[in-house]
């Protein structure tokens, strides 16, 4: 009954209530744009502020009056570099968890008296309609974050389970000083190889990994490095996660049927010198991608493959004829995301001499011999600064890999992956295990973490 009653003023409140303030909204959303920082302020009095819209639903219905404050959610998931808000209601309660670098951790379990007021609010927030709990809902909000005074975007999605409704939060800043190629943990002799291709004048260059391994912000961080005033940078994303001055951001959606292949056939039209694809999924957008690579443009893009070399095997898979692959292709990233060592609590050791045997035997190459090697590991206790987690931050992990002749005249016999790995690294890649055992020998990262992540 008590639920009947709940409903019922929800939708009442929804078409009698909300259209009023959705009007002003609506302008304020338009305005955005123009004048960005006093309307967030707007923006927030309405959510937050003492007069805001949920206030006013709070005071106005008693039903709704366990609260838990939305705002300090969105303010302690920023404040612990979380990249995503899990909310989950169980049997019995609602669970909130944050994903930081890249590993769900628990925020809080509140009880159920909380399920409807959370989940309505944030439903509010963005834009969904609260009275729909059948169906799956895509919605997006901004928010300030206090502590920096910057944007943030908002992408919320609510999935029904068998339980209540479950939100995903994305969180998307809107500033993006930091994706630069000098800060995404690319060693030298792999920035050189970088820089060659990225003054290509045509080509296409793969960004392979599994989710969560980072193949985003190297895509950003590749298209920031080009003169953007003078090029027409164009890029398909879904989402559009970070915004680069000069360059043309294009959401997909495909639910109104517009999607990756549509795109890049109009961009096609429109003289793109660069174009930035953000997934190659079908065997359409791989044929569009190639045949824009090998006729005049620089494209960039991201497939789901476990390697470099089996990104060239993904390729043949979706129907791309191996003399168009060796035409087009100029460079292959495959990479990893590794959580760093806390800087501040970290322990030094030194590692067992077989281990370090091991070690020395793959990256003998690029270190100083005389020196004597460190390791550094968890400290299990940890300390203040990493919320007792031990890690702080993520570094990147990778293996390029660069056409060469050697590579087109096996792939274009059909080589197994194992004869390209050999020719790859003959040709100089650095194999992203010999990459990762670098950065533990370089102190970033644990050896434990480089067998998680690339031995298992
Ligand atoms: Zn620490």
């Amino acid at each position: 009954m008590q639920i009947l009653f709940f409903d019922l003023f929800l939708i009442i409140w929804y078409y009698e209530f909300v259209n009023i303030k959705y009007m002003d909204l609506k302008n304020i959303f338009k305005n955005q744009d123009k004048k960005e920082d006093t309307n967030n302020s707007a923006l927030n009095e309405l959510f937050w502020g003492e007069n805001s819209i949920w206030n006013e639903i709070k005071t106005e219905n008693k039903i709704l009056e366990k609260d838990f404050d939305v705002e300090e959610i969105f303010q302690d998931a920023l404040s612990r570099w979380a990249s995503d808000i899990h909310i989950e209601p169980d049997e019995t309660n609602l669970n909130i968890r944050f994903r930081v670098d890249g590993t769900l951790v628990n925020y809080k379990t509140l009880d159920e008296s909380y399920k409807s007021s959370l989940i309505a609010r944030i439903k509010v927030l963005g834009w969904l309609k609260i009275d729909e709990r059948r169906l799956p809902q895509d919605g997006k909000a901004s928010f300030n974050e206090k502590k920096t005074n910057t944007s943030i975007d908002l992408r919320i999605n609510v999935i029904p389970t068998i339980y209540w409704e479950k939100i995903a939060i994305r969180l998307l800043k809107k500033e993006n000083e930091w994706v630069d190629l000098r800060t995404i943990w690319i060693l030298p002799m792999n920035m050189v190889r970088i820089k060659k291709h990225l003054a290509d004048n045509f080509g296409l260059c793969l960004v392979v990994g599994p989710t969560w391994s980072g193949k985003s912000t190297t895509l950003y961080a590749m298209l920031s490095t080009f003169d953007t005033v003078d090029k027409n940078i164009s890029t398909l994303e879904d989402p559009v996660e970070y915004r680069i001055k000069w360059v043309n951001h294009t959401q997909i959606n495909p639910a109104i049927n517009f999607n990756f292949a549509d795109g890049l056939r109009s961009l096609l039209r429109q003289d793109p010198d660069i174009i930035m694809v953000w997934e190659i999924r079908d065997s359409e957008t791989a044929k569009l991608s190639v045949e824009a690579s090998i006729t005049g443009h620089i494209v960039f893009s991201t497939i789901h493959a476990n390697s470099s070399v089996s990104t060239i095997q993904r390729l043949v898979n979706l129907w791309i004829d191996p003399l168009l692959i060796v035409s087009s292709l100029r460079m292959i990233i495959s990479q990893r995301l590794a959580r760093k060592l806390c800087p501040h609590c970290k322990i030094k050791y030194k590692p067992e001499e077989i281990v370090k045997e091991k070690v020395i035997k793959r990256i003998w190459k690029y270190i100083n011999p005389n020196e004597e090697l460190f390791f550094y590991k968890v400290n299990e206790t940890g300390c203040e600064k990493c919320n007792h987690k031990w890690y702080k931050w993520r570094t990147w992990i990778y293996e390029i890999l660069e056409m060469t002749d050697g590579l087109e005249k096996l792939i274009l016999a059909w080589a197994s992956n194992t004869q390209l790995e050999i020719q790859a690294i003959w040709d100089g890649m650095v194999n992203i295990k010999d990459d990762a055992l670098l950065k533990v020998a370089l102190w970033e990262i644990s050896l434990e973490e480089v067998f998680n992540i690339l031995w298992n």
